[in-house]
């Protein structure tokens, strides 16, 4: 490779990534949009979709960077609870009370529990510019930002029902370390889901995807952020990443339940899951 990544050590990776993850901070969301050409957000969409949080469910989002999983999640989760409240009002002009009552779900004596999200992140510049944008669209209501390293992360046990991490398992040192850790502060019952790039299966987009990351990633880092080299420690990361297969089996033997994958966009990106007994 032209950056020679793998052959630094452990520690230095991790000052590595953090330096990237700076500099290209306040460029991050722009430069997210510019090299999927959009379609991150269909993948996170995707993300939620096989989520389907209920109200009151409580979220981490690890390596969540400016926030985006966790702004969509309260969104799906608002959501789901106006179609809840209108289907209440509907059937308060036909129904019995007790009818009412019982199509809600997770609601307690005084009705739903608020939602939360943390998101947590080992680099303090990258919440900052999600914290920003909370606050200048008035989104901050159930959200928290935390600084945290995945390896090693600053919750008790059993705290959330659902773990997500989003394009960032690949930056983390000893994946089966973060996988430990996102066993451990999920409540049984609770539910790990990951998005990252992984193998593309498909021949010809294979050659596709190659030729446009290999040659395009750098040079749109260069033009949007003045930043050549953080793309290409970008590109090299994600070939370096277990395949499907292999991080499925990952899971599983960190003691996940069910664990299975789905293949998006012909697999430059996977969504793995797996369930806390
Ligand atoms: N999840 C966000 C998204 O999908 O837009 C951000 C993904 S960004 C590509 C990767 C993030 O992983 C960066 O914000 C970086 O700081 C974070 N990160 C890297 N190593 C980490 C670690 N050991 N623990 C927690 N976060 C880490």
């Amino acid at each position: 490779t032209h950056f020679g990544f793998e052959t630094v050590p452990e520690e230095e990776k991790a000052k590595r990534v953090y330096k990237v993850f700076e500099n290209v901070a306040q460029k991050y969301d722009v430069m997210n949009d510019a090299m999927s050409l959009g379609v991150h957000r269909l993948w996170k969409d995707a993300l939620l979709h096989a989520m389907h949080p209920q109200p009151g469910a409580r979220l981490l989002d690890v390596a969540g960077g400016t926030g985006d999983i966790a702004f969509r999640f309260l969104e799906y989760v608002r959501s789901q609870q106006q179609r809840r409240e209108r289907r209440v009002a509907r059937s308060m002009q036909t129904q019995s009370w007790q009818d009412i009552s019982s199509s809600y779900g997770t609601e307690g004596e005084d009705g739903p529990r608020e939602s939360r999200a943390v998101v947590c992140d080992i680099n303090k510049e990258m919440l900052k510019v999600g914290k920003q944008k909370a606050d200048s669209t008035g989104t901050s209501a159930g959200l928290s930002w935390v600084v945290g390293d995945a390896e090693e992360l600053p919750f008790d046990d059993e705290q959330f029902d659902i773990y997500t991490i989003a394009f960032g398992i690949r930056n983390v040192t000893h994946i089966d370390q973060a996988l430990q850790e996102a066993l451990r502060v999920l409540k049984p019952g609770g539910r790990f889901l990951c998005l990252e790039f992984s193998k593309v299966t498909n021949p010809v987009l294979a050659k596709l995807y190659d030729a446009y990351s290999f040659q395009m990633i750098p040079v749109l880092g260069e033009v949007i952020a003045g930043d050549w080299k953080s793309y290409q420690y970008l590109v090299e990361s994600i070939r370096r990443f277990p395949d499907q297969e292999e991080f499925k089996r990952m899971i599983e033997d960190t003691g996940f339940y069910c664990a299975q994958f789905h293949n998006l966009t012909g697999g430059v990106v996977a969504l793995h899951s797996g369930f806390k007994l």
